[in-house]
């Protein structure tokens, strides 16, 4: 019989088994009735065929005896037959009925080992549903389930924090770093929040704490500076020193919100807004925060709108050799041609389309335009020289810039060759590594480097004598007033002579004045753009003094 026997297959073979046992036992009596009637029949005709056959008595007698031995040699064999039946009977009984135990054994395990099965599934899941498995710390439906227990009549407080540029930290070290990163903040968090305060991981890099209660804003604001200066710092992993700021964002329930989702979404909008005033902040949510907030995403939805109607135009501006007013080149800058707000400047979209990711097809549509204006003005016989074209931080660390640009400026028919890319100090030295390897990569190509705003930022000097840049841009910082701070001359004059002793050409931003003018070119300074020579203006505006090739 087969070891996996179903239960309705086991039912069958009992109510089989006593049938045939009750079948069995009506046969043995019916086979002692024709034995014993046999037996009467057999002794009584036996002895009157031996009486009337058999005169003799001795002979009788012997004969008599050997029939008596005969009916009870038969007898015993009926009987040994009948008894081995049964005995084979009991025995395939017991066999089925060990079977039958030990299947129920079997199915008693079985069944043991699915009850487990599930209640680890039951935990899993409530594992999977309340906990993040990266961090082991609670997540939003826990913090939903909380929060409804937790609602009495004290304040309660919802703090949101983001990991500052955590997209960098993972671009630059790697994953594994970041989640290394991301269980440290989290055992941090943890272990410095009182009892009845609550952390859980919200996703990526965002967490969030349940103060409870919250007895005043300055409490709530003394409890969020306390974990801000032990998150705030330096963190020894995978040997490196990785610095880590983190912007912070909170609000209070009853007064921001009633359910916890309100609430998350307003601290997460002054969370934003501690981001877009610089990061590492930590900012309450006001309805001023909301407004902002709204005014923002609506920037960006104008911004997405702007991108695919392709109303962005370029403005240049001159670039002069401050020694002969002869003409160095183009800078373009985009503007925004705006359907209501008419033209809108950098200074209010450039930050919004960098956040956003728009900032790349934005840029696409500068390159493009630029290239255009460069084949155009060669058709009319004027030479622009240099055009310089600012590029984000983002679209520089997408690593295939050039790949970017090139079939950008084919496409248009110019080749690259008078093509400038300027690169802020903070973009280069993010990752110096890489920067110099791309760039390094992309000059080959004929494309020179300008480092933009220098002197604006914490460039330091080691890293500048290793940036493969052309020209260095000095910060109009510097030059508003070197005409009456004889400091900032002294530092223009040493930057001079830097980038002079690098290989590397100077130009000064900014310049309004002929007096300033007259005393960068005294510094040594080898060109200068600014309001003295031109505002960024149109093309067509530019092709006057384009023509000419210098400015007078
Ligand atoms: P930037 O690259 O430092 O550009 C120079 C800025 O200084 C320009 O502002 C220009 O109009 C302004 N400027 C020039 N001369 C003077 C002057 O004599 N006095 C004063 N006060 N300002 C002067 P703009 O055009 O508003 O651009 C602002 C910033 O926006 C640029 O700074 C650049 O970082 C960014 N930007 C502009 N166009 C682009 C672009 O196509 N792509 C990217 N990624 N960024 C751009
Ligand atoms: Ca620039
Ligand atoms: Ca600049």
């Amino acid at each position: 019989m087969s070891e996996n026997v179903t239960e309705s297959e086991r039912k069958n073979s009992i109510s089989d088994d006593r049938l045939f046992f009750q079948l069995s036992w009506r046969l043995t009596i019916r086979y002692l009735m024709i034995y014993l009637i046999a037996g009467s029949i057999w002794i009584g005709f036996s002895d009157a065929a031996l009486y009337a056959l058999f005169n003799d008595k001795q002979m009788l007698n012997t004969v008599s005896m050997l029939k008596g031995w005969f009916f009870m040699i038969v007898s015993c064999l009926a009987f040994w037959a009948m008894l081995r039946k049964r005995q084979s009977l009991w025995s395939s009984a017991l066999d089925r009925l060990e079977l039958q135990q030990k299947n129920n054994a079997e199915q008693q395990r079985i069944l043991e080992e699915s009850r487990q099965r599930a209640t680890q599934a039951d935990k899993l899941r409530e594992q999977q549903m309340y906990y993040d498995m990266l961090t082991h710390l609670p997540n939003r439906n826990y913090l939903e389930r909380e929060f409804t227990k937790r609602q009495h009549s004290q304040k309660l407080g919802l703090v949101y924090l983001d990991i500052d540029d955590f997209r960098y930290i993972n671009d630059r070290h790697g994953y594994e770093t970041g989640n290394l990163i991301i269980k440290l903040i989290a055992d941090t968090i943890h272990s410095n929040l009182r009892e009845a305060d609550l952390a859980i991981r919200i996703g990526a890099d965002e967490f969030a704490l349940l103060i409870d209660p919250v007895d005043s804003y300055e409490s709530l604001t003394a409890c969020v500076e306390r974990l801000r200066s032990k998150l705030t710092k330096s963190w020894p992993v995978a040997g490196d020193n990785i610095y880590i700021s983190i912007s912070f964002g909170a609000s209070i329930w009853p007064e921001h919100g009633n359910t916890v989702e309100e609430l998350i979404q307003n601290a997460e909008l002054a969370m934003m807004f501690a981001k877009s005033r610089g990061k590492d902040e930590f900012y309450l949510y006001s309805d001023n925060i909301r407004e902002q907030a709204v005014k923002h995403a609506d920037t960006l939805a104008q911004l997405r709108r702007a991108v695919e109607n392709e109303e962005f135009t370029v403005y240049y501006q001159p670039q002069i050799r401050l020694s002969d007013g002869q003409i160095r080149g183009v800078e373009a800058l985009v503007r925004w041609n705006h359907p209501e707000r008419g033209l809108v400047f950098p200074g209010d979209f450039i930050e919004a389309a960098e956040e956003s990711g728009l900032i790349i097809p934005m840029g696409n549509q500068v390159l493009r335009q630029v290239a255009a204006q460069r084949r155009r003005w060669i058709e009319q016989g004027i030479c622009p020289g240099i055009i310089s074209v600012n590029i984000s931080g983002r679209r520089f660390k997408h690593n295939n810039l050039l790949e970017v640009i090139k079939p950008i400026i084919e496409g248009e028919g110019s080749d690259t060759g008078k093509l400038e890319i300027e690169l802020t100090e903070t973009v280069m030295l993010e990752n110096a590594e890489n920067a110099i390897r791309i760039i390094n990569e992309i000059r080959m190509n004929n494309i020179s480097f300008a480092l933009d705003d220098f002197g604006s930022g914490y460039a330091s000097l080691n890293y500048l004598s290793r940036l493969p840049v052309d020209l260095l841009k000095i910060d109009m910082s510097f030059i508003h007033n070197i005409n009456v701070n004889e400091h900032n001359q002294i530092i223009v004059k040493t930057l001079i002579e830097l980038a002079h002793g690098l290989g590397m050409q100077v130009i000064a931003e900014g310049i309004e004045y002929g007096i300033q003018a007259e005393i960068l070119r005294g510094l040594g300074c080898d060109f200068g753009q600014g309001y003295l020579y031109s505002r960024p203006v149109p093309a067509q505006e530019l092709e006057n003094m384009l023509s000419r090739g210098t400015w007078s």
